[in-house]
């Protein structure tokens, strides 16, 4: 049986923001994905971001 590697988070935190972006990078297998510990964001500006992070233009997913 698989480990789960990611958290559900709730919160107005980058993690769960319309304008972040996760980073992944591929790991045992040509298929195989693995999320990094950070991201980006793009609003208003590109920046490097991690999921705990937050600011005051925070927008929900849809
Ligand atoms: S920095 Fe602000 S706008 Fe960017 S992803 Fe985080 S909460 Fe969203």
């Amino acid at each position: 049986m698989r480990k789960r590697k990611y958290e559900i988070v709730e919160g107005l935190c980058c993690g769960t923001c319309h304008y972040y972006v996760q980073h992944y990078i591929q790991w045992g297998g040509p298929n195989r994905f693995s999320a990094l510990s950070y991201g980006h964001c793009i609003y208003p500006r590109m920046k490097v971001r991690e999921p705990y992070q937050t600011c005051e233009h925070w927008r929900a997913r849809k």
